[in-house]
């Protein structure tokens, strides 16, 4: 693994239908429809507008036979319309409707975590070694029998693993962690192997973006230790909609594409399957385009980082940034502009200018060129490497240093190593700018200089191009975010020359709300919703709109909206609230883990949410 070069991860070719996939193939792009299953008119209708937006295959749901028997049909009316992208089919809890599947489909989904075994009950079960050994056989035994259908109808699988639908026998053994998360899929693998069976694509999914992350990181290193390079199917689960679900994706996938991880990808929205297409694309060329290729970064990573189960870079903090604190927020107001949201950022840098206090931000630091600063009260210098000189004669509690790697010389690192209040912003200009952040962070690790490093992302994006700036800046940061490299986050757009720029208050809430989607600091209510699918049982995007309306205003409030049970309760394992579809109209409601209340009618579900949330929040 190299942490500062792009370097694709090698995979080999699974033949999917008229789309290979892994080895030197394009990254595939891939949705899925929302209707159900058994609606050949609508499926065929939504199955065309996803493959008008650019989808190289579209997977649908099969909960029962029927569903499964129903593909023949909505394939055979696609065909006709000339219409050839592979389908998938999405099955879980039953194997028999697996089997009908690949018979008629070119791609099958199964879920490790209830293809035999029941999905997890949160029962502390225990498992004997022979209990656990007998029911591996079990597996195996029903899976070569699956594979055999899957050879001789040259269907090829996944084997998509959801953190939130893990086995009660992976989590009896191995807990709800990305070891767990792995093995889960590695039991299936390795009979694969066996098998000879090599038509295989492997998914890890998580709401949570941290599981999500470490568990592909890990799923990398443990098929690489025992020979296996299957391709990887990347996405964030349950990552909701609009800005909030583009970022939380982005950061997630983004992560792991600019580690040369991933041959597919879905970005899995609450919205219009056809919606996911141009995010998933432009996020894949994002990273692709720009990195490909690129000069040399001749990085030596620290012995003390661990890329599969990284820990915060110890640091030393200076006032509010760094040691064990949140990541701050650093804004720009050049103008001087006054400009602020919601949220207010930690910092504000306003070049040579410093307004007069009247007309600051209130509550925000401020940081002005070094040269310009006076030594007022929550006013802090920053130095550039060529200024370094003058530092001895600033009494400033806090300082920081703009820092290129390149800069990183011996006369800052002395200078570094003198002064601990000094915070590096660094900044790259490479087209890798992950790779060289990460190097400039691992040498100041290599040469222990605790000081905390706040990343500085710069794009030029117009006030049209907002989920641009979004996904971009997501993907930039989110393999330092993981790796624990961060004390804080500093974004600019610059619009070209003549261009309306995004407002200052879109780039503060992007920075936030990065965090927040990186688990690292909270600042709004999380809302964990699946992006429907043809299990879905009640009005999922009027639903979600109407819980987003009454509750955006409780910050740190973490609710799941789960169409099905399917993922529901597990993927909520870390929600304070869920609202989770039970049967056609009828939901369940969930406080953490337990059920309160079960088969509620939809239409009186959500006011009964809100009295939940409220009638707790009075007790509090
Ligand atoms: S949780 Fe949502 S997306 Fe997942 S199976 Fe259920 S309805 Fe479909």
């Amino acid at each position: 693994m190299d942490l500062f070069n792009y370097t694709p991860r090698p995979s080999h070719e699974v033949q999917i239908g008229n789309r290979p996939l892994g080895g030197n193939q394009p990254l595939r792009i891939q949705s899925m429809t929302t209707c159900a299953t058994t609606d050949t008119e609508g499926c065929v209708e939504q199955c065309k507008r996803i493959i008008d937006a650019g989808s190289d295959y579209v997977r649908l749901t099969a909960q029962g036979t029927i569903e499964a028997e129903n593909l023949k049909n909505i394939k055979e009316c696609l065909r006709l319309q000339g219409y050839d992208q592979p389908l998938v089919a999405d099955i879980h809890f039953n194997p028999k409707v697996a089997d009908v599947a690949a018979t008629i489909v070119e791609k099958v989904r199964i879920n490790p975590g209830n293809y035999v075994d029941p999905a997890r009950t949160f029962k502390q079960l225990e498992y004997t070694d022979e209990e656990y050994v007998a029911e591996l056989q079990r597996l195996e035994e029903r899976f070569v029998q699956f594979l055999n259908i899957c050879k001789e109808h040259h269907t090829a699988i996944r084997i998509g693993v959801n953190h939130g639908s893990l086995s009660d026998r992976i989590m009896c053994r191995y807990g709800d962690t990305p070891e767990g998360i792995v093995e889960s899929c590695m039991e299936f693998l390795r009979v694969c192997m066996k098998e000879n069976f090599m038509d295989v694509v492997i998914s890890i999914k998580a709401s949570n973006t941290v599981v999500m992350v470490r568990s592909v990181r890990l799923l990398c290193e443990v098929m690489k230790q025992e020979h296996m390079d299957f391709p990887i199917h990347l996405g964030v689960t349950e990552a909701g909609e609009g800005e909030d679900g583009r970022i939380k994706s982005a950061v997630g996938i983004g992560a792991l594409l600019c580690d040369g991880i991933g041959d597919t990808l879905r970005v899995s929205l609450s919205e219009a399957p056809e919606c996911e297409i141009p995010v998933a694309y432009k996020l894949a060329a994002y990273i692709a385009n720009s990195r490909t290729g690129h000069p040399f970064i001749p990085g030596i990573p620290s012995l003390a980082f661990d890329y599969v189960r990284p820990e915060r870079r110890p640091t030393c903090p200076v006032m509010n940034i760094g040691g064990q604190q949140p990541p701050v927020v650093i804004a720009a107001r050049l103008d001087g502009s006054t400009a602020c949201g919601d949220l207010t950022p930690d910092y504000i840098y306003c070049g040579r200018k410093l307004p007069a206090p009247a007309q600051r931000i209130a509550g925000a630091g401020y940081i002005v060129d070094a040269d310009q600063w006076t030594g007022e009260a929550n006013t802090y210098p920053v130095y550039n490497s060529e200024f370094l000189f003058c530092v001895a004669s600033s009494n400033a509690p806090l300082k920081f240093l703009f820092l290129s790697y390149s800069a990183l010389n011996d006369e800052v690192k002395a200078c570094l190593r003198q002064h601990p209040e000094m915070v590096v912003i660094a900044q790259s200009n490479h087209p890798n700018r992950t790779g060289e952040l990460r190097a400039l962070v691992h040498e100041m690790w290599n040469e222990n200089l605790p000081n905390p490093v706040v990343f500085f992302q710069h794009y030029q994006c117009t006030a049209a191009e907002k989920e641009d700036f979004q996904l971009f800046a997501a993907a930039d940061m989110g393999a330092l975010l993981f790796d624990g490299l961060t004390d804080g986050i500093f974004l600019i757009d610059n619009a070209p020359k003549g261009q309306q720029p995004l407002a200052d208050v879109v780039v503060d809430a992007t920075a936030f709300a990065i965090l927040q989607a990186a688990r690292l600091r909270t600042t709004k209510t999380e809302y964990i919703s699946c992006p429907g699918c043809g299990r879905t049982l009640y009005d999922l995007p009027g639903t979600i709109a109407r819980i987003k309306a009454a509750t955006s205003h409780l910050a740190g409030l973490k609710i799941g909206i789960m169409g099905c049970i399917v993922n529901g309760p597990g993927e909520m394992a870390d929600a304070d609230y869920g609202y989770v579809g039970a049967a056609r109209g009828k939901v369940s409601l969930y406080r953490g883990k337990t059920c309160v209340e079960k088969n509620i009618p939809a239409e009186e579900a959500v006011e009964k949410l809100l009295e939940l949330i409220e009638k707790d929040r009075q007790q509090a």
